[in-house]
């Protein structure tokens, strides 16, 4: 094969009569066929943008969505030689649906952030009347800026773990995940106490894995705090970690307020939540099974969830067991 063979861009040469002289085999999988001539040129857009370099003897480029399923294609135009033209086309269809989908996470987390700063400046101002007019109020006022404030902090920290884990996790350790489990519900015990919430952790053996302890605890207690904010007065919720058949599963059980299971495929989504009033009273961020995902991922495990309604919700991480010598 000759080299341009092998290259993934389309590459197009166009003679002075516009014949087309050369064209590798991904010219033919982008535009469906190899053009003989310019005049035989498809998408439209793409003919038009070569025919008005050739005209003008300047580079151009052309971006033209084409085809079903639809692809994007960059079309890169250079005045050649003798004149002729060379066209390198770029499929650039993922680079655009990474681009949307950074797009909307910054207008995501901008409003995520606008909400408590604003309240917070609202708040500051009404404070500093209330020293003034009301100084009663004064202590109800500084506990609502403390509140959002924490919120806010919450969800840069949940953002900055997120950006982390996008990179995968670095760290080589091996983890018990009943040490993490155990060391987890300590330290959500006084959230579970203020919710009246039940924690009942069970661990079979140590449940080793390989990976970052500091991740998968992060992993642990996003999903144990979801279950306890989740659930009513006086539940319960379970804790169980195993290892059997080279794997070891955390199991994560409430009998709380349950997914709608329409919902159920999208909860892992930055920012999607199923209850908005109920997620920000609790003090969600809207981002802790964003950061479950991505911690299970990067530890090649896998995540189920199975949930019912105004009966509660199971998740199930399995994670690759570490063979323990
Ligand atoms: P949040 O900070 O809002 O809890 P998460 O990313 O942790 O954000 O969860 C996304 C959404 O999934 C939540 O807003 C909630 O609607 C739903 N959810 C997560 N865990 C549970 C659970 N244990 N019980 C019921 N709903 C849950």
């Amino acid at each position: 094969d000759m080299v341009w063979e092998t290259i993934g861009d389309g590459l197009l040469l166009l003679d002075h009569d516009g014949e087309v002289v050369l064209a590798n085999r991904a010219v033919a999988e982008q535009l469906g066929s190899v053009p003989a001539t310019l005049g035989s040129i498809l998408p439209l857009p793409l003919r038009e943008g070569i025919t008005e370099s050739r005209r003008t003897s300047a580079a151009g480029s052309v971006l033209v969505e084409t085809g079903a399923p639809s692809r994007w294609l960059r079309g890169a135009i250079t005045p050649a030689a003798h004149d002729h033209t060379l066209v390198v086309i770029r499929d650039v269809t993922d680079e655009r649906r990474l681009d949307a989908v950074r797009r909307d996470f910054v207008e995501n987390a901008s409003h995520e952030l606008k909400t408590p700063a604003a309240t917070i400046q609202a708040t500051a101002e009404t404070l500093r009347g209330a020293a003034e007019d009301d100084p009663g109020a004064v202590p109800r006022f500084a506990a609502r800026l403390e509140d959002e404030a924490l919120r806010l902090s919450r969800i840069v920290s949940d953002l900055l773990d997120l950006s982390r884990l996008e990179s995968g996790s670095s760290t080589d350790e091996v983890v018990s995940m009943a040490a993490v489990a155990r060391e987890e519900c300590r330290r959500l015990q006084p959230a579970a106490d203020e919710a009246a919430v039940a924690l009942r952790l069970t661990t079979e053996g140590p449940g080793t894995v390989r990976g970052s302890a500091q991740d998968l605890s992060l992993l642990v207690r996003n999903l144990v705090d979801n279950a306890i904010r989740y659930s009513a007065v006086g539940a319960e919720v379970f804790v169980d970690v195993r290892s059997a058949n080279g794997e070891t599963q955390v199991r994560i059980r409430d009998t709380g307020i349950g997914i709608p299971s329409r919902d159920l495929s999208r909860i892992f989504e930055r920012f999607y939540r199923v209850d908005r009033a109920r997620s920000r009273e609790t003090g969600g961020t809207g981002l802790g099974l964003a950061i479950v995902k991505h911690v299970v991922e990067n530890h090649g495990g896998r995540t189920s969830v199975e949930s019912e309604l105004g009966r509660g919700t199971t998740f199930e991480v399995t994670l690759p067991a570490e063979p323990t010598r």
